[in-house]
């Protein structure tokens, strides 16, 4: 079975172990300064990728 990684999926997928792993990457990349919102799970992110149902912000405010 091929190894998962983690970066590969969004985040609103990462399971606790991974999110603990990954929090410094998280916090510095992810949130630091986010312009998409997961229009599924309120979570918010710098990059779509990073988002399960990502859209921009901006189309919001
Ligand atoms: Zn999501």
């Amino acid at each position: 079975m091929p190894k998962r990684d983690p970066l590969d999926e969004p985040i609103c997928k990462w399971d606790r172990k991974e999110l603990e792993k990954l929090l410094g990457f998280l916090v510095t990349e992810v949130v630091a300064s986010p312009h998409y919102i997961c229009i599924k799970c309120g979570r918010a992110a710098s990059e779509k990728d990073y988002l399960c149902k990502g859209r921009k912000m901006s189309h919001y405010r």
